[in-house]
């Protein structure tokens, strides 16, 4: 235990920019997290193989292996990973995603977005998250099976998808940007029917009109405590 009272959680920092890596180990270790560098990509790989790493923080550009390489390398170990991507740069973003990152932080970053991705995907993560709950449905994201008071609820694989999306940061507001990347894998492109036509179709479906709230000029948020 550390002195947050919390199981020490391992993280592996993947990033030759030894200043960034440093800065983020010294962030994450002050929030009670035990961090290991590595500045290149093998070095990555050779600290992966010997330890055990509860997430992967992964720089894309790396030299010997670059972090897509790694990331095929990690991916089959479950471990989940965090690309650090440069700002802006979707076609990186999304190949990460596509290849199975589980989020990405554009670079450069703030400390408290660090922080909030690293926790929100350690949560996710949380080793045999298998089923997810919300009110009245029950959703298997292994079967991809979603009950609803004992009945099957049809959908489509976007709207699983974007269901397990919302639940899964249920209370915190998301960004129709992130939340179209996640979903759909490729760029948004400010085209918003697409997802708010799905979002409407799960609030139909699920009879969760008044759960899933629009957030003005952000995305939607699905809220718990109404
Ligand atoms: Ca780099």
């Amino acid at each position: 235990m550390n002195r947050k009272g919390r199981k020490y959680l391992d993280i592996l920092i993947v990033e030759d920019e030894e200043a960034i890596a440093n800065l983020i180990s010294v962030n994450l270790s002050e929030e009670g997290y035990r961090c290991t560098c590595a500045y290149d990509g093998e070095e990555g790989a050779d600290y992966f193989e010997q330890g055990s790493y509860d997430l992967v923080l992964l720089d894309i550009m790396l030299p010997k292996l670059n972090g897509y390489e790694l990331l095929e390398y990690i991916k089959p170990s479950g471990t989940p990973v965090i690309f650090l991507t440069a700002k802006g740069d979707v076609k990186d973003r999304i190949k990460g995603l596509k290849l199975g990152a589980d989020d990405y932080i554009g670079k450069p970053f703030q400390i408290g977005e660090l922080l909030a991705r690293v926790e929100a995907v350690l949560r996710r993560s949380g080793k045999g998250g298998r089923m997810l709950y919300f009110q009245d449905v029950a959703i298997d994201t292994v079967s991809r099976r979603v009950v609803k008071k004992g009945e099957d609820i049809r959908l489509t694989v976007k709207e699983f998808d974007l269901l397990v999306e919302l639940v899964r940061n249920k209370n915190i507001a998301l960004y129709r940007d992130r939340l179209y990347e996640k979903v759909w894998k490729e760029p948004f492109t400010g085209e918003t029917r697409t997802l708010d036509s799905h979002i409407q179709r799960l609030r139909k479906k699920l009879g969760w009109d008044h759960y899933i709230k629009t957030v003005f000029r952000i995305g939607y948020r699905l809220e718990e405590n109404l």
